[in-house]
């Protein structure tokens, strides 16, 4: 845990929070600056800012948990969809640098972005370039 982040305080209580389910490894509450109403953090109690920094064992109890509440979520908020996503690292305007999903019920009719629009590049990659990336990225 790190002394001055405000997760890491929320987790050792030293700061209030709608918390909606805890255990062992992860906690979750409402976003003090909701989107939408029931806009829910999921965050783990291990401090790591992004999330390939954290073990398997927190990355997949993060998405136990995400499973878990997001029937919940979206039926206390009215909706039947959600928008689900993680600003992973500072260039992706992260501000808390301590991993959370952000979960933001989309009730039907409000209007709203999709997640892929809010990186505003506009390329197109030849096939040569997207087989190229596609074997970078392909595990080994
Ligand atoms: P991000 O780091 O992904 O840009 O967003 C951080 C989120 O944490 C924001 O949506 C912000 O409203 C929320 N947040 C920041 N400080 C607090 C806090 O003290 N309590 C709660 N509940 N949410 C917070
Ligand atoms: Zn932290």
């Amino acid at each position: 845990m790190a002394r001055d982040c405000i997760f890491c305080r929320i987790i050792r209580g030293e700061v209030p929070a709608y918390k909606v389910y805890e255990d062992e490894k992860v906690l979750a509450f409402l976003d003090i600056h909701p989107s939408a109403l029931g806009h829910t953090l999921i965050i783990p109690k291990t401090h790591e800012a992004q999330i390939e920094r954290l073990s398997e064992e927190d990355a997949r109890q993060l998405f136990t948990v995400l499973h878990k509440l997001i029937d919940k979520i979206q039926r206390v908020a009215g909706a039947g969809s959600s928008t689900i996503g993680i600003n992973n690292g500072p260039d992706s305007g992260q501000e808390v640098p301590h991993v959370h999903i952000h979960v933001i019920p989309r009730p039907k009719g409000v209007r709203g972005g999709v997640i892929q629009g809010i990186a505003k590049m506009s390329i197109r990659p030849t096939e040569a370039e997207m087989r190229r990336i596609a074997e970078l990225i392909k595990l080994s």
